[in-house]
């Protein structure tokens, strides 16, 4: 398919020049990579089992099991700024931009004195960064939380500190403990996705030569039951209906796709740290004997460190492209420790794109508004001038030049402009917010806060080669394809 004929929301974007015939291991994340997770029901799911675990482990009062969710009260790449209750959405430079106080939103003079001049960093201990979709109900639960207790006061209520402190313990152990992945485990098809292109995207990678890994954060048992789900039995199911399958399968089970595969990696120490590499038995035991030299086919390893990884599986540097979803453990972390490229997989992207799309007119007319109001403040910028000099001629004592009608003429066009200009602001900042209602009702498209690309949407240029909304997209492409990005362009050289 020729590159300009694959749905935009179906495209792969390029930061970064990556050819793909120079790939010779090809490695993927499994949640929110290979596995897309249904959003709001695993959201929702994270956040009864998080609010449970508040009142029984820690007090909370239980009328908070009641608490509404709203899946649109939270997207990636939002701070939280835990010392005063409030989330915002920083732009490329680490300002605040949109800000929001419990549930309601903060107004932008107000904000702009909150953070007067501050630039946010995001190793301050004082916020933290949403930058992973597991991530979202954690400020969901912050905003509906620091509102219930603004609105309760009961003895003994938590900080702001504490109540962040206290999200992060019981969703982390949710996570830990089985409360999450027992019920997405036991329910499968109502909790993640089976893409039906995937088995097809895999083997094309496989059929150009090029090895296929497995590198996820989840442990053995997890796993295997997620990837048998995704992709055991396929290619079948795309010919279960008339279709034939595109190519007779010769993967009888999911391992067979991948040449290594590690399981809970402990991403993104596994770019930093020297952790040991554990061999696991069939069933997903810890053998005691750690095994050496190449890694060995239909092996299950655990844990491990990129070092020995490279030496095992004979791939090392840029001829690895990592596929992942989440900008620190799988991006940042391999792109500053490794050489390997990276393709990010942004589940959201669909959303974006298609929303770009349906309101081109609107964007379009922000544009020809954003000219307006340069050339009205340019207009009202050169009568100012030739008012001043008219009333410089009238206060020279040594000139009689009669100014009086001409200051007239320009003092009626200097109202008629201002005029303009407050009526063109308006109707600005209407339709941009109504623009920005259309991505999301509280916080806008991610990848932008205002004028500027936000802090999420300059890291994915930072750290991501290209990025794409789901594995299976690959598909569309040559497994030798050239991705080629635009030419990088200082200002002055547009
Ligand atoms: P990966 O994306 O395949 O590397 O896997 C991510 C894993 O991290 C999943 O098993 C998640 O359940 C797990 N996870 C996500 N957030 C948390 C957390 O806050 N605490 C512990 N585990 C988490
Ligand atoms: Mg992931």
């Amino acid at each position: 398919m020729r590159p300009l004929d694959i749905p935009r929301a179906n495209r792969i974007y390029v930061n970064r020049n990556l050819r793909l015939d120079k790939i010779e291991m090809v490695g993927f994340d499994m949640d929110y990579t290979l596995a897309l997770y249904n959003q709001p029901r695993i959201e929702e799911l994270s956040m009864r089992a998080t609010l449970h675990k508040l009142v029984t482990a820690k007090g909370y009062p239980e009328a908070i099991l009641g608490l509404a969710y709203d899946p649109t009260l939270a997207v990636r790449g939002l701070v939280i700024d835990r010392e005063n209750g409030n989330i915002f959405k920083p732009d490329r430079y680490g300002f605040p931009g949109r800000a929001r106080h419990g549930l309601a939103s903060i107004d932008r003079e107000h904000a702009v004195d909150l953070y007067q001049g501050e630039r946010t960093r995001l190793s301050n201990r004082r916020y933290a960064w949403i930058d992973s979709l597991f991530a979202l109900p954690e400020a969901v639960l912050y905003g509906c939380l620091v509102d219930y207790f603004d609105r309760h006061q009961l003895a003994g209520k938590p900080s702001y500190s504490t109540i962040w402190e206290n999200i992060r313990e019981c969703i982390d152990l949710a996570h830990r403990d089985g409360s999450i992945k027992t019920v997405v485990g036991d329910e499968l098809a109502g909790y993640v996705e089976r893409d039906d292109a995937l088995a097809e995207t895999l083997h094309k990678f496989r059929s150009s030569g090029k090895r296929l890994f497995l590198l996820t954060n989840s442990a053995w048992d997890y796993t295997s039951r997620v990837m048998s789900y995704l992709l055991d039995g396929a290619p079948k199911r795309v010919g279960e209906s008339s279709t034939p399958a595109p190519y007779p399968s010769p993967y009888p089970s999911w391992r067979h796709y991948f040449d290594v595969i590690v399981v809970s990696a402990g991403k993104p120490e596994f770019f930093t740290e020297e952790h040991a590499f554990v061999d696991l038995d069939a069933g997903g035991e810890p053998l005691r004997k750690a095994s050496a030299g190449p890694f060995q086919r239909g092996r299950i390893y655990m844990g491990g460190n990129i070092k020995d990884f490279q030496e095992r599986a004979r791939a090392s540097g840029d001829r690895v492209l990592f596929v992942g979803d989440h900008i620190y453990g799988d991006m940042l972390r391999s792109r500053k420790s490794s050489n390997w490229r990276t393709a990010m997989v942004l589940q959201e992207l669909e959303h974006e794109v298609t929303t770009h799309d349906r309101i081109r007119p609107e964007l379009s007319r922000l544009d020809r508004l954003d000219a307006e109001l340069i050339h009205l403040d340019g207009e009202l910028n050169e009568r100012q001038v030739a008012l001043r000099a008219l009333q410089k001629i009238e206060d020279d004592p040594s000139t009689d030049e009669p100014v009086s009608a001409a200051k007239r003429t320009i003092k009626e066009a200097i109202e008629k402009l201002r005029r303009d200009l407050r009526a063109a602001k308006i109707q600005h900042r209407t339709l941009e917010s109504s623009i920005d209602d259309a991505f999301n009702p509280h916080w806008g498209p991610i990848f932008r806060e205002g004028y500027e690309v936000s802090k999420f949407g300059d890291q994915v240029e930072a750290y991501a080669c290209v990025y794409t909304s789901r594995v299976s997209n690959f598909r569309f492409y040559s497994p030798m394809q050239y991705f080629r990005g635009p030419r990088d362009r200082m200002p002055h050289e547009r």
